[in-house]
């Protein structure tokens, strides 16, 4: 299978569209005429570009309303088409994508869409060129690719055959089995695009939510196991309509796209990447504050049961551990953590992952396209390997631990004056839920997916008062790594107010696995909490007829509750620190959701204690 993506697929001008695709490796572009008909040059320059780059224009695509016309717009069309036909000469490109007829006012006689395309596909041949015959999920008469073959079989033409769009099938249901009755040298291309799984107008669904292959949520990889099964080895194209997409890079798209097919051939067991490690639990979390403000989040780290037990040997920088949760406070005053911290304020500038390997994790991401980052480091210190990820923040890939080689115990030494700390029975970090812009989300899905293997739950739409928030939560096999993304089209919803307040600082809260949150709430000073509202206590009881003891013992720490068949899930959140807060969970009978069912309670909670005037007036002014 050869790698192509389509310029509608791509932001930018279609110059950039092209040095993009050619910059991380495809063979191909498909292009998209609109993009043509924007370029201010000759078709004949873009062909030579193409040529330069490497980059074969796979298709020119879409010709519409071709078939199932009256007789005199029937001779329009083919005027229409034989100007078509001269600009792929020009392109110097074989293939004109034909996509199905949409027009009420047309006929669906079977017998004369066969006459119309194998008339399209004679002056096509004439030509020394080929169509390609797609079903749109919205056709007025061909809406199924079964359809649309049917029609190609019984045109019975060397210069006609079939396109395939994954997305169009995927959102029809229809089979793809039935591609097994399908010569592969019949199929001219396939197009690739996911979507996420949402009931909705088909036309609506394709223009605003397609997204490249493993950042939705379809089955495409059903498809091209079918399509590998009769041996077709021809032209895949990513074709992406989305809002979101114009409005990123070219370059970003690109990059995407090309991860997009590493993922699927690594599923269809034909893999091009190096290796995938292992990830075995986030290994520290390093944040940045500015030292004069230090002492509120040291104060915040020690009530939360994690004392100082370290310091870095040649920086100013802070260890805080507690049972397998490393906290990095990073007081340097230049360099990355400064910048970042000047930027955003208190915020995550970094996570560790535990891998397997360190350099295994480095090649893979290298392969990747991820933008590898090199820390400055003193002698005898570790050299950690990381890439940039969310907002630019760091992620550092550790080698498995071993004793006496422990990043802290190369880099660091114990604290001459620890800070103690009480014991809150702390496990591990459980998760960390990063905010990022709508048109980012699907990216770093496919990011974490490519990277580490961490496979995506569903999509998940929260309730927040002040604006709609589209979650997905990422998870390694075991659940050791969580990763949860969140984001908002809304400024005044809580991860919109974030992304405003820290400059898009990513991280917005780290979850900790306790052994037995209400013990360890006991000892969580209050006003450190969240205050939930007495209403939600009441809900609580009337849903789950919770023992008025345990109700009780939930209410005096702060904590919410959920439960899903066996599992229980005990959580609380402190206040937020420059929008950044804390969540504490246990998880109790292989509970493996986030109390997403609590979230609006939080939310509501936490747009309760932001209100301040300048906000009312935001909001004032939104509503
Ligand atoms: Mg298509
Ligand atoms: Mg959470």
């Amino acid at each position: 299978m050869r790698r192509a993506i389509a310029t509608v697929s791509m932001g930018g001008s279609l110059v950039e569209k092209l040095e993009a695709a050619a910059s991380v490796g495809f063979d191909g572009i498909e292009l998209f005429e609109a993009d043509l008909t924007y370029f201010p040059g000759k078709p004949e320059e873009i062909a030579a570009r193409a040529r330069d780059l490497g980059l074969v224009i796979v298709a020119l695509q879409p010709f519409r309303d071709a078939e199932g016309l009256s007789e005199s717009e029937r001779a329009r069309m083919l005027d229409r088409l034989e100007r078509k036909l001269d600009l792929l000469g020009r392109l110097g490109t074989g293939l004109l994508l034909v996509c199905s007829q949409t027009r009420p006012d047309t006929t669906g006689d079977p017998e004369r869409l066969v006459e119309d395309l194998r008339l399209v596909a004679d002056r096509a041949a004439a030509r020394g060129a080929r169509v390609g015959y797609e079903a749109l999920a919205w056709g007025r008469h061909v809406n199924d690719w079964r359809l649309a073959w049917d029609i190609v079989r019984r045109a019975d033409h060397p210069a006609l055959g079939l396109v395939l769009d994954t997305f169009h099938m995927l959102v029809k249901g229809s089979p793809s089995a039935p591609l097994r009755d399908v010569p592969a040298e019949k199929i001219f291309l396939v197009q690739t695009a996911d979507a996420p799984a949402i009931s909705m107008d088909p036309l609506f669904w394709s223009r605003h939510y397609r997204c490249f292959p493993g950042q939705g949520e379809l089955d495409v990889e059903s498809i091209l196991r079918e399509l590998l099964a009769i041996g077709w080895d021809g032209w895949l194209s990513h074709e992406i309509f989305s809002d979101d997409f114009r409005s990123t890079s070219a370059r970003q798209a690109a990059i995407d796209g090309m991860r997009s097919f590493f993922f699927l051939e690594e599923r269809l067991g034909r893999p091009s990447l190096p290796p995938r490690p292992a990830v075995g639990g986030i290994g520290f979390v390093e944040f940045v504050e500015a030292s004069e403000r230090a002492e509120a989040f040291r104060a915040s780290l020690r009530a939360l049961g994690l004392p100082r037990t370290h310091r870095h040997r040649s920086k100013r920088v802070e260890l805080y551990r507690a049972g397998g949760v490393a906290v990095v406070l990073n007081l340097e005053e230049e360099g990355f953590p400064h910048a970042f911290q000047l930027l955003h304020g208190l915020s995550v500038a970094a996570l560790a992952l535990e891998t397997d390997g360190a350099e295994k994790a480095r090649l893979r991401a290298a392969a990747l396209g991820a933008t590898p980052f090199v820390s400055p480091v003193g002698a005898g210190e570790l050299v950690i390997p990381a890439v940039r990820g969310v907002a630019g923040s760091l992620l550092f890939f550790l080698d498995p631990p071993r004793p006496g080689a422990t990043f802290h115990e190369i880099d660091f030494v114990p604290d001459p004056d620890p800070s103690p700390a009480p014991d809150l029975g702390l496990v591990a970090v459980d998760h960390v839920a990063q905010v990022v812009p709508p048109a980012e989300l699907p990216s770093w899905v496919l990011f974490y997916r490519t990277l580490f293997g961490l496979e995506p739950a569903q999509r998940t739409d929260l309730v927040d008062p002040r604006g709609p928030i589209v979650s997905r939560a990422l998870e390694s096999a075991d659940g050791a790594v969580r990763i949860v993304l969140n984001s908002s089209p809304a400024q005044t919803s809580a991860a919109g107010r974030f992304l405003a307040r820290t400059a898009g600082a990513g991280a917005q809260h780290v979850a900790i696995a306790c052994r037995d949150l209400l013990a360890a709430a006991a000892r969580i000073p209050p006003e450190l909490k969240l205050p939930i509202p007495e209403n939600y206590y009441a809900d609580l009881e009337a849903r789950f007829g919770l023992e008025r003891d345990f109700l009780d013992a939930l209410r005096a720490a702060g904590a919410l509750y959920d439960r899903i068949g066996p599992g229980e899930f005990l959580h609380l959140y402190t206040r937020s620190m420059n929008g950044f807060f804390f969540e504490l969970v246990e998880r109790r009978g292989g509970y493996d959701r986030y109390g997403e069912t609590n979230t609006p309670v939080r939310l509501a909670a936490q747009a309760e204690l932001d209100r301040s005037p300048a906000e009312e007036l935001t909001l004032m002014r939104a509503v």
